[in-house]
């Protein structure tokens, strides 16, 4: 512990040594650009390896950098980083070697833990045959690393929050990246969320107003009602005239 402490105390002079108003300045408030959602293992601290300052950067970590969509933790740091801080890019960041990852790939059990990893089994489901195609198994599992992220961004694309703030002026973008430890470089994956287009009959929470008519068809629709209309009221006629002329006759 007081290693910690000794640690705390340098980095409060160093702060200060470069700026003596930066924690003053600090305490007035947050507005960070970016919201990173990573892995809780040690090596990938979203600061450092960005190079981003205390203030810009709003954090929720968890193993294996899920985006689980009943996970409240996820959901209320997602919310209020979209609704309340409006930062501009989100960014879900995995990392080679990620033990998560390796733990789901392997058909052992880990304890509670499984429920949670249970996510990426179901990343491997969906791709499954282009997994199996990779035989050696350090590159399958670095390719199972990189389709996880993208399915994790996804997955924030699926959220209402995400949904809601893109029917707004200047809604996030959301950006799925892979670090590599051995040499501590971030890989943007270009994950790109259109391809969910295709599913937004299934995955959109968001009814769209049914497209005004063209002028044109409109008119030829009101035409039909009008015959229709006509129609029944002449057959309505000859049946009145029916039963007139059948109760003459009786
Ligand atoms: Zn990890």
């Amino acid at each position: 512990m007081q290693h910690i402490l000794e640690g705390n105390r340098r980095w409060v002079e160093s702060r200060l040594a470069e700026d003596p108003e930066y924690f003053h300045k600090l305490s007035q408030g947050q507005k960070p650009r970016y919201l990173f959602i990573g892995c809780s293992d040690s090596r990938v601290p979203g600061s450092a390896i960005t190079g981003t300052k205390p203030g810009e950067m709003f954090t929720h970590r968890n193993i294996a950098n899920l985006v689980v969509p009943t996970d409240m933790n996820m959901l209320s740091v997602l919310q209020y980083a979209v609704e309340v801080l409006k930062v501009e890019v989100i960014l879900v960041v995995g990392h080679y070697g990620c033990g998560g990852v390796a733990a789901a790939a392997s058909n052992k059990q880990h304890g509670l833990i499984d429920s949670w990893l249970t996510n990426i089994r179901d990343v491997i489901r969906l791709h499954e045959t282009e997994l199996l195609r990779i035989h050696d198994e350090d590159q399958r599992l670095r390719r199972l690393v990189e389709l996880n992220v993208m399915e994790q961004v996804r997955n924030l694309a699926k959220t209402n929050i995400i949904q809601n703030a893109r029917t707004k002026p200047n809604p996030p973008q959301l950006h799925g990246l892979v670090y590599d430890i051995s040499e501590g470089i971030l890989h943007d994956l270009e994950v790109d969320t259109r391809d969910l287009d295709e599913f937004s009959h299934i995955y959109s929470t968001i009814s769209k107003p049914a497209a005004p008519l063209d002028p044109q068809v409109q008119a030829e629709v009101q035409q039909q009602l009008q015959q229709q209309h006509s129609k029944g009221k002449k057959q309505e006629a000859a049946q009145a005239t029916e039963q007139n002329e059948a109760k003459q006759t009786a």
